[in-house]
């Protein structure tokens, strides 16, 4: 299944997408994709209800804003420096074992919503990446089981201000956690949907040019892997996302940098995930 979620913000419903690209709205199930949805039998019974719903719930209009696929989550952990060639264009080595890092979960948006600049911020940044939704708790998880606890995988791109991020001392945090750095989306494919998620062409494009073209088969650490290795450290709970990592491309790796400004539009896909696009707007309160 292709979960999605629409409508404006603080009134996002469910819904599914079905082949051939038609929104359903599947709230008359009694469902949100949250924690409980994921943890509980939530995917089992959605996909009963539409088995029998599906004709007669009501079609989501095509101009509905795309929401986040998921409800807020408990958590938004991100993997640094996963695919050799963004390590090498960063100045920095590749890590022997996984970097993790956190985004606030109020950054948050849907896959369309525009990326707004933070105040007095001059180096934002693009990075596409293959994010997972945990389905299962997972704690101290073995690698090969690991997959049991992934719900499915989704589209992300994880916006970072580099100065934030790099020059103003501490963690990664700080650069990575403005409100629309996380649109999330277009939707959630269900494990079923990607019979290989470490095969995957992933894109992003900034006003048209090519800038990212990779392939989720480039990361240093699979994704079983980073489930298994994350969950040594902290307990995953269903409905939190991991966002893997991000090939070589970014603006940071250009020489000179290149940073967003207002106006510019990002484009952003990976194979059997959809496609997402962010206009750049500069900071309003
Ligand atoms: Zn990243």
């Amino acid at each position: 299944m292709k979960l999605v979620r629409f409508g404006e913000r603080e009134a996002e419903r469910p819904g599914l997408l079905l082949a051939g690209g038609v929104r359903v709205d599947v709230s008359g199930s009694g469902v949100d994709y949250d924690e409980r949805f994921f943890g509980g039998d939530g995917l089992e019974r959605l996909r009963e209800w539409i088995e029998k719903n599906c004709s007669n719930a009501p079609r989501v209009d095509s101009s509905a804003r795309w929401a986040s696929p998921v409800c807020r989550p408990s958590k938004i952990i991100c993997i640094g420096l996963n695919y050799k060639d963004h390590a090498k264009e960063s100045g920095l080595e590749a890590p022997k074992e996984p970097v993790i890092f956190f985004k606030a979960t109020s950054s948050l948006v849907g896959p369309n919503d525009a990326v707004m600049i933070p105040r007095g911020a001059t180096k934002l940044d693009w990075e596409v990446e293959i994010a997972v939704v945990i389905g299962k708790e997972a704690r101290y998880v073995d690698k090969e089981r690991a997959n049991e606890h992934v719900a499915g995988y989704v589209l992300h791109n994880d916006y970072s201000e580099r100065e934030f991020q790099l020059e103003r001392g501490g963690q990664w945090v700080k650069g990575k956690s403005a409100d629309t750095f996380a649109p999330l989306g277009p939707f959630l494919a269900t494990r079923d949907e990607i019979s290989d998620p470490g095969r995957l062409e992933m894109w992003l494009k900034v006003n048209g040019a090519m800038r990212q073209k990779s392939s989720t088969a480039n990361m240093i650490f699979d994704i079983p892997f980073l489930v298994s290795y994350t969950s040594q450290f902290m307990t995953l709970v269903p409905g939190d996302v991991i966002s893997t990592g991000t090939p070589a491309g970014v603006g940071l790796g250009m020489k000179p940098p290149v940073y967003l400004k207002p106006g510019d539009v990002v484009e952003l896909g990976i194979e059997k995930l959809g496609e997402s696009r962010q206009k750049v707007i500069a900071f309003t309160t």
